[in-house]
């Protein structure tokens, strides 16, 4: 039997984060991770998650806000590139609900913006054709996080401040006690004071007994080359986001440049996802970013599957477990959670501290959908 302080469970972006955060306050920590850390099967690899603070909510403006200048410390404490703000634009149709949601929560925020014409987008961005008719918003604090080199900057500084981390073990089952929690792992058995929980799309199962109301959708990710990349510079285009389709894009990073559909994928489960390429939907991609830089053409380099965990109301499930104080959950991020990741190691960090948070974490309880 180990006896720990602190036990975090599962290091992709939530516990990696958390972790760095616990070592940060000088707290003894310890990891556990199923995988290799950095490995491909979750949802926090890759070369870019989008960092935007355009939401329907200025809850998430203002969360996103505050994760900026963390990550920032991050970045200038591992020396790694991680933060790119080339900027977000978002665009769609006049009536297009969801934009019109956004522009009026943005107004409501601290957040700069700029709304721009399709003749504006093409001057400052010379790639990019949006469609004629409808309404382009500008966020430029904004941009892209290298998400692998996000993970591994956690768990390296989090490394270098104490923190121990077991990778290839997988929790089997735990047994909350009011003293503590017991975990039954691969390799042993842990006792932790203060156990966090952020086992992503896993965490249905890790939970049972609370029912928790998660569902896993399959997402897939896509990488082409362009003909010409030079207009395709993060110095030259933002990330850009088709409010009507539902696509989104990034510049040039990586092995070239990255498109995907936000839109939930079909339902799966972590352990059996069909991680097949479906070569149908990179083609609708393909021709989707051919109509928006139409001066470009695009060839598939590479795809990749992702998993969404959502909630029904797509708000995250961050706080105390409703019936054991010192067990704290960070968990259905519904396809919008790593710009915050590093924010929310830090709420789990201070909750598992101090048992409470500055943040405004109410409307994550729980227990909402009980
Ligand atoms: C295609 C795609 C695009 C996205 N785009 C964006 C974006 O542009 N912007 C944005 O902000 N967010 C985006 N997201 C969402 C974001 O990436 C996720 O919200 C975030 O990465 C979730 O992190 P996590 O730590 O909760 O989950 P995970 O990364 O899955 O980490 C959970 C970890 O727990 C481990 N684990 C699970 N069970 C056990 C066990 N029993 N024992 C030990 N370890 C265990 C897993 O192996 C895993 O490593 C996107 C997600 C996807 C899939």
């Amino acid at each position: 039997m180990n006896d720990v302080d602190c036990l975090v469970l599962g290091l992709g972006a939530m516990g990696s984060a958390t972790l760095y955060h616990l070592a940060r306050m000088g707290q003894s920590v310890v990891g556990i991770e199923q995988y290799e850390i950095g490995h491909g099967l979750g949802s926090s690899h890759g070369h870019s998650r989008a960092f935007r603070v355009f939401y329907h909510d200025p809850l998430y403006t203002e969360l996103a806000e505050a994760a900026l200048p963390l990550w920032q410390e991050l970045q200038a404490a591992s020396g790694d590139p991680l933060v790119h703000l080339c900027g977000f634009l978002a665009y769609g149709g006049v009536d297009n609900p969801w934009i019109e949601r956004n522009l009026a929560a943005i107004r409501r925020s601290t957040a700069e913006f700029e709304l721009l014409t399709q003749e504006q987008v093409a001057v400052r961005f010379p790639a990019l054709r949006i469609p004629e008719s409808g309404v382009a918003c500008l966020t430029p604090r904004a941009g892209f996080l290298d998400a692998s080199r996000c993970v591994m900057a956690h768990l390296s500084q989090a490394r270098r401040l104490g923190a121990a981390v077991h990778q290839q073990v997988c929790v089997e089952s735990i047994e909350f006690g009011p003293g503590g929690s017991t975990v039954r792992t691969t390799a042993g058995e842990f006792r932790a004071a203060r156990l966090v929980i952020a086992t992503g799309s896993w965490t249905g199962d890790v939970m049972q007994r609370l029912c928790l109301p998660l569902t896993v959708t399959r997402q897939q990710k896509f990488y082409f080359r362009p003909a010409s990349p030079e207009l395709l510079r993060p110095a030259v285009l933002p990330v850009y986001a088709d409010y009507d389709t539902h696509f989104y894009g990034f510049p040039m990073h990586g092995p070239g440049i990255k498109v995907a559909d936000d839109s939930p994928g079909e339902r799966t489960h972590p352990d059996r996802i069909n991680r097949t390429i479906e070569h149908a939907r990179g083609e609708s991609l393909r021709n989707w970013l051919t109509g928006l830089m139409p001066e470009n053409s695009f060839h598939f380099l590479e795809a990749s599957t992702c998993m969404y965990t959502q909630t029904p109301d797509q708000d995250f499930l961050l706080g105390p477990h409703p019936n054991h104080p010192n067990v704290f959950v960070g968990a259905g991020f519904s396809g919008h959670g790593f710009k915050f990741s590093t924010l929310v190691g830090l709420i789990l960090a201070q909750l598992a501290i101090d048992g409470s948070t500055p943040y405004p974490i109410t409307r994550f309880q729980l227990d909402r959908f009980s």
